[in-house]
């Protein structure tokens, strides 16, 4: 497998959907991996662009019949990465691209750490997320708190990644962010160093 693979972490909020997007013409070709979750949709959200939404039940038997590269129950959701077209994207030498938590990060470093480049999105203070939170205004109130508190536990793995960005300018963060995406395309695996240092001696 050839391609590289760019984890990008994040409390909810942060802006991860919006600088992939700011971004995306400054990236060259990539394969966005789109998440499986058994979270309802919000409005305007699509199946099978935004995510593949299921119930609890039909995620339940991917985790079974081992579909998922790596799963987490994030504010008391099932959210996970299918295997088949990760590989698929990889095989054919593309970037892949995950919007996951920390533990999903965790999990595909630990499995593909070979081929991962991470980096952790945040707005400036806890503040800037909560206030964000609530002026995109897609989710009620309870459920903003929930993810605000569930961010300030995110914030703690912040040194678990590669590069962080500070979305303070959208501008600035997804001019960032293409650094770090161009950047990962150029991580080579175990694999195609031994083929290099291979082709170099002979
Ligand atoms: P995530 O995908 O991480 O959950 P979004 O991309 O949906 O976050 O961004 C959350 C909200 O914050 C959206 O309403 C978005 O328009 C807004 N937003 C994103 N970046 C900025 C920024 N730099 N300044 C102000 N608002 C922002
Ligand atoms: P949201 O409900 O705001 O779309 O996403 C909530 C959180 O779930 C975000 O932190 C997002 O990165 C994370 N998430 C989305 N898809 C996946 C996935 O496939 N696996 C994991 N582990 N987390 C995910």
């Amino acid at each position: 497998m050839q391609g590289a693979i760019l984890v990008l972490s994040g409390p909810s909020g942060a802006g991860k959907s919006t600088i992939i997007n700011h971004a995306s013409s400054q990236i060259g070709e990539y394969y966005f991996s789109i998440s499986t979750t058994t979270r309802e949709p919000r409005e305007g959200e699509k199946d099978g662009v935004d995510y593949y939404f299921v119930t609890r039940e039909a995620f339940e038997e991917g985790i079974k019949a081992g579909d998922f590269l790596e799963y987490a129950t994030v504010h008391g959701n099932y959210y996970g990465t299918s295997l088949k077209p990760v590989k698929q994207a990889l095989f054919e030498g593309k970037l892949v691209i995950f919007d996951i938590d920390v533990q999903g990060h965790r999990l595909v470093r630990a499995k593909m750490g070979d081929y991962v480049t991470s980096v952790f999105i945040t707005p400036p203070t806890l503040k800037e997320l909560e206030k964000r939170l609530y002026a995109r205004s897609t989710d009620d109130d309870s459920i903003i708190k929930r993810r605000v508190e569930n961010a300030k536990e995110e914030i703690n793995a912040i040194g678990e990644f590669d590069f962080v960005i500070i979305n303070d300018s959208v501008e600035v963060a997804s001019a960032q962010f293409a650094t770090i995406a161009n950047a990962a395309r150029l991580k080579q695996n175990r694999e195609e160093l031994e083929k290099i240092v291979l082709h170099w001696k002979n």
